[in-house]
């Protein structure tokens, strides 16, 4: 599959702003990956890919990476110890069943900025944003892999 024919520059940009929507009411930030091949566990992928876009630099340890693979078909969650030590494996598999779900009727975009909402107002509930400066630790825009 194409990347244009997962998301389009549009559903990117939406997808861009919903992050930063969703990082407003929180110290939490959230990062988006997709590539076309994962020959590996995605979890493991995540992982490393994880640590690769330096995601661990949070104050809270509250990044929290999802993972798509788009030829294979796999997709991940992975967050940060902050994060994951509050809500456990459970939440993270009701994301990755919403967007399996969403992405099964085609609905690519629909589907990620639905998790994304979620695990922002999961975020805002336990790391909330209680004013001062709250610096945009990770940047809102997709990252590609795969050479796009
Ligand atoms: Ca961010």
């Amino acid at each position: 599959m194409k990347f244009e024919d997962f998301l389009s520059p549009a559903q990117e940009q939406e997808i861009a702003d919903a992050i930063e929507s969703a990082e407003t009411g929180t110290t939490g930030e959230i990062r988006i990956h997709i590539e076309r091949k994962c020959p590996d566990d995605p979890l493991h992928r995540a992982i490393s890919l994880f640590d690769e876009l330096k995601m661990y630099e949070t104050k809270h340890k509250n990044g929290v990476l999802i993972y798509i693979s788009i030829d294979d078909h796999k997709l991940a969650i992975y967050g940060d110890e902050g994060i994951h030590s509050i809500v456990g494996d459970e939440f993270w598999n009701d994301d990755i069943a919403i967007m399996v779900s969403e992405f099964k009727k085609g609905r690519y975009s629909d589907g990620i900025k639905e998790v994304v909402k979620r695990v922002g107002e999961k975020l805002a509930e336990h790391f909330p944003y209680e004013g001062g400066a709250n610096p945009d630790e990770l940047e809102n825009t997709i990252s590609f892999g795969d050479g796009k």
